[in-house]
């Protein structure tokens, strides 16, 4: 049996059939424990899924019965793979708030951004081409990039986001060893997992390193209307109409179970990704986006966003307030002013991959930091907690047992050193619905 062959055995006789790119495709171990995190009892500070509590379910509800009862032969019916027009037009008018000027025709809506992640890809990607991402990037898109068989390059990152000169300097090595870079993947708002945002500067920095290098960028902004501040930042597509393919989702500003997000192109690959979304998908649900596109027009959106940002806010806070009482002296995290996610770092060769298991012992959940790069090595002393999902008066709860599981992990490695249990890890895995 040559390398990296493996043999067909009962549980699945079908593995010497499957295409070479499924190689890409790993179930993490680390997902197998979150079947352990989703238990009543754990505090899951793992999940990144939107909280739905501050959804108006009744309203929904009533809006949805009007528009099956109105319009139920076209909401349940195929529809156009590029979306429906009008949804195309509201989300031009919620892009402005960005800072984009985009016209509808450009817009193809998707299934979450997540199906636009991977479209995006499958047209620009060939094996082996390179996508420059941030240090850490998102778990679902290292997961897409993996899938085509795109070596995924990470580029420093610091407190300000994606680094403009270590970026410059990746790709100039990248195309010195002959290979290509095709994408420049980032989430300049609130990002997964980091929950930094880049400023107005920073942004300006990236785009003029990918224009001086014809690189295309992917800009992924799921989270730009959880500002706890209500300002929506400007967008990197708001300078660049050619160079920046920008995605946006309702999964977080409206309910993640609708599926519907968008990605707005340059006027030719719009043309391309319609294609590619219509033989993957035929078209994107017309209930869903009929749905999204109601709700923009008859519910109180500001409203509700104002909702969710409080909530999210009130949570931060409890987090952060809780971090800094209860968590051992050396652990740093970030201070997110958006979204769901904090980043720790812990002190002293604590190897978060290691230390899951007991936290998950000690009832609490964090994701572990090596899940968000796509080698082992790096991340290790790091985790994404979530705010977003817990009840609100578990979060300190869940902290006080990640403290008492980092002190446990410190004793130990003071008695017998550095644990010799390296993590055990190659390459991303694909996403889980509750992880994202
Ligand atoms: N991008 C990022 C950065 C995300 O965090 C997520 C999901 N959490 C997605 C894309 C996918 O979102 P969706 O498919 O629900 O729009």
């Amino acid at each position: 049996m040559s390398e990296g062959q493996q043999q067909g055995s009962r549980l699945d006789p079908w593995v010497d059939s499957y295409a070479k790119r499924t190689e890409g495709m790993k179930v993490s171990a680390i997902r197998a424990l979150f079947s352990v995190a989703t238990r009543p009892e754990v505090v899951s500070l793992a999940g990144g899924m939107p909280n739905l509590a501050a959804l108006p379910m009744d309203d929904v509800g009533d809006m949805i019965g009007r528009l099956i009862k109105e319009q139920g032969e076209v909401a349940l019916q195929y529809g156009s793979g590029q979306g429906v027009t009008k949804l195309r037009e509201q989300i031009c008018e919620v892009m402005k708030l960005s800072g984009i000027e985009g016209h509808p025709d450009d817009v193809v809506v998707t299934t979450g951004s997540q199906s636009a992640l991977d479209l995006v890809t499958r047209l620009f990607c060939d094996p082996g081409d390179v996508v420059l991402v941030e240090a850490p990037s998102y778990v679902g898109a290292l997961g897409v990039f993996s899938a085509f068989q795109c070596e995924v390059v990470h580029v420093y990152t610091d407190e300000g986001g994606l680094n403009p000169e270590a970026l410059d300097e990746a790709i100039k090595d990248v195309v010195a060893q002959g290979k290509k870079p095709k994408l420049i993947y980032t989430i300049p708002s609130f990002q997964n997992p980091l929950g930094i945002t880049q400023s107005p500067e920073r942004r300006k920095q990236v785009l003029e390193v990918a224009l001086k290098h014809k690189v295309m960028v992917l800009e992924d902004d799921p989270y730009c209307m959880l500002g706890f501040d209500g300002v929506v930042p400007r967008a990197i597509r708001a300078d660049d109409a050619e160079g920046v393919i920008y995605l946006g989702s309702f999964s977080k500003s409206i309910a993640s179970g609708l599926r519907v997000g968008w990605a707005l192109a340059p006027h030719g690959v719009r043309e391309k990704l319609t294609l590619a979304s219509e033989s993957s998908v035929l078209s994107p649900s017309n209930f869903s986006q009929m749905t999204v596109s109601e709700y923009l027009s008859t519910q109180p959106w500001d409203q509700q966003l104002k909702a969710f940002r409080e909530m999210y806010r009130e949570r931060r806070d409890v987090l952060i307030g809780a971090m800094e009482e209860l968590l051992p002296a050396g652990c740093t995290w970030t201070v997110p002013e958006g979204g769901f996610f904090s980043w720790v770092t812990l002190p002293g060769g604590i190897n978060t991959t290691t230390m899951l298991p007991k936290a998950t012992a000690n009832l609490v959940a964090y994701v572990p930091g090596n899940g968000f790069y796509v080698d082992d090595e790096q991340g290790s002393d790091a985790m994404r907690v979530s705010y977003c999902f817990p009840p609100l008066d578990r979060i300190p709860e869940g902290v006080r047992r990640l403290a008492a599981t980092i002190e446990a992990e410190q004793e130990l490695i003071e008695t017998f050193g550095p644990s010799a249990t390296k993590s055990r890890k190659s390459g991303p895995s694909t996403p889980s619905p509750e992880i994202p």
